[in-house]
């Protein structure tokens, strides 16, 4: 991995990229908006997520050969249910399988989903090695929590559902009976993520199309289950020619605005945060749900609220959330989405210019990004750096210290993070400075 700033490029340093992007706000009056929760995440029609059991096991190779990278082309993000033992069997003889595999998968935007430590059916199983050793032996692994559980053959027991609750996990796909059904949820209030329903695939891929059309039309979530994509003669397999062309269709309904694809987790979270949260009201600029306190930490997400102004705003819109510049997106001349997590406190809607200002020179200041570690000299006091995406969106955590002799070195972490452009925001004692750089890997 290299960082490097464009503006530092040794010997190749030349004023003219020299540059410093600021955020200078000017506040505007505007119009009246109103606020409005979506449904789904983009404010789709429906939500759609897909699993496929029993990753790691031996002849479902395809799994993480085959549906991984065709997903990835289209940027649709999988739940992959892994078999934690047989995980841990093939580590045992593939060097960093974890690292390599899995782990990688997970930073790229997939869930990982435990499917048990043995898949030995639920009732009667061994439950702090199937329910807690499998989730700390995934979590040793890679930087995301588990917690989402899909059962072994689709068979449960009450006992275990409320043990997951205990243990970390915020939803499971639990089966067909006694409380189950295959099909669309349709989310309400009441909404139990511990009794997911859903649709294997078993040898008709047909039904996947169907699945996701019933979704559509009712305004749900499908929570599809899958197994290999191969050759081969395993239940439910699928071919890579007919997955591909399932993917393309579900891509094609999801640039169309009528599905948001997401991973299990996510799709619970967002369920859960939209019911909790309450009304979503704008009074003088400021964004404010009725219940915010109301959602339960595990369940916080963000989630899309459509602004819709009275007339077009005549400048750029910004929304502010505890001094962070939320993810704002135009979808018409007076429609905007912003993506917000209610428990993070209210938010300020204000419209201004982005401009890009004068060379670092001017601050007296030395800001380097090297191998994710920022030098910087800054006055005596305390500092924070974060870094944004150039929509403004944090992505990593918030760095504080104290400078005491003028001379700093902090680690920002960047795994997970695409290639790409990025700004590092750094606040000190008497200013604060934005400056654009480069992550290549
Ligand atoms: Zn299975």
């Amino acid at each position: 991995m290299r960082y490097f700033l464009p503006l530092q490029t040794n010997s190749l340093f030349t004023s003219c990229l020299c540059i410093i992007l600021f955020f200078l706000l000017i506040a505007q009056a505007f119009s009246d908006v109103i606020a409005e929760k979506a449904k789904w995440k983009h404010d789709a029609k429906s939500a759609y997520s897909i699993v496929h059991d029993d990753a790691c096991d031996y002849g479902k190779e395809g799994i993480f050969q085959t549906a991984v990278p065709m997903a990835d082309a289209r940027d649709l993000p999988l739940g992959m249910g892994v078999i934690v033992g047989q995980c841990e069997d093939k580590a045992s003889w593939l060097p960093n399988y974890w690292e390599d595999t899995i782990a990688v998968y997970a930073q790229n935007g997939h869930e990982i989903v435990n499917h048990s430590y043995t898949h030995a059916s639920a009732p009667g199983w061994n439950k702090t090695k199937e329910v807690i050793e499998s989730k700390q032996v995934i979590e040793s692994h890679i930087d995301d929590e588990v917690t989402f559980f899909v059962f072994p053959l689709d068979q449960y027991d009450q006992a275990t559902l409320q043990y997951l609750e205990s243990n970390g996990y915020i939803g499971a796909r639990a089966g067909t009976e006694p409380y189950n059904d295959r099909g669309v949820n349709i989310p309400t209030a009441a909404f139990n993520p511990f009794h997911s329903n859903f649709q294997a695939l078993e040898s008709n891929t047909g039904i996947l199309r169907t699945y996701l059309n019933e979704a559509i039309n009712k305004g749900g979530w499908a929570l599809q289950e899958m197994h290999e994509v191969g050759t081969g003669s395993s239940w439910g397999i699928i071919t890579p020619t007919a997955y591909e062309s399932f993917l393309d269709f579900v891509k094609g309904r999801v640039d169309d605005g009528d599905v948001w694809m997401g991973t299990p987790s996510n799709v619970v979270k967002y369920i859960k945060t939209y019911f909790s949260s309450g009304d979503v009201s704008v009074n003088n600029n400021t964004i404010t749900f009725a219940t915010p306190g109301n959602v339960e930490q595990k369940y916080a997400t963000e989630i899309t609220v459509i602004l819709t102004f009275d007339s077009p705003p005549n400048d750029s819109v910004y929304v502010i959330q505890d001094n962070i510049h939320l993810e704002v997106e135009q979808i018409e001349s007076k429609e905007y989405h912003v993506h917000m997590d209610p428990t993070k406190g209210d938010a300020q809607i204000t419209l201004g210019t982005f401009t890009v200002a004068e060379s670092i020179n001017q601050f007296k200041k030395t800001i380097q990004f090297n191998q994710g570690i920022v030098s910087a000299l800054l006055p005596e006091g305390p500092y924070s750096i974060r870094l944004f995406t150039v929509n403004g969106r944090q992505v990593s955590e918030t760095i504080t210290g104290f400078s005491i002799d003028e001379k700093i070195h902090q680690r920002v972490n960047t795994q997970g993070l695409s290639e790409g452009f990025y700004l590092l925001d750094i606040s000190y004692n008497g200013g604060r400075v934005c400056s654009k750089i480069l992550l290549t890997r």
